[in-house]
């Protein structure tokens, strides 16, 4: 994949990450940046709970949303995941994440319950 650097914007050739399975070994060939802590600052909102989605599917989702933000340069994801059995589910997953430095870190949004907002990167 090729990856603009966002502080001089030279091209770098790098792998497509897994969130679960990136590292911060890939440094921009001309001002030496690691590329994948590079951020935008932009949110995306993504809805993984209003589609009929089973657990399962839910979590899939959650998935692609968390690769596509670790492979391009979103700071943080707002996840709608509702209230119920799915927000559990996602919770649970999202604190090994953390633990493992996949991701900063979340935590429920203070005014909607059913949102989680997710730091990718700082
Ligand atoms: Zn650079």
């Amino acid at each position: 994949m090729d990856k603009e650097c966002l502080e001089c914007g030279m091209m770098n050739a790098i792998p497509v990450f897994d969130i679960t399975n990136w590292n911060k070994n890939d440094r921009c060939l001309k001002c030496d940046a690691v590329l994948i802590l590079q951020s935008d600052g932009s949110t995306h909102t993504c809805d993984i709970a209003h589609g009929n989605e089973t657990v399962e599917e839910a979590l899939e989702k959650l998935h692609q949303h968390l690769n596509t933000a670790i492979n391009n340069y979103t700071r943080r994801l707002r996840l709608i995941v509702g209230g119920g059995l799915i927000k559990d589910e996602v919770q649970g997953l999202l604190h090994f994440y953390q633990q493992q430095h996949y991701i900063v870190s979340y935590s429920v949004d203070s005014r909607n319950p059913g949102v989680i907002n997710v730091i990718i990167r700082q």
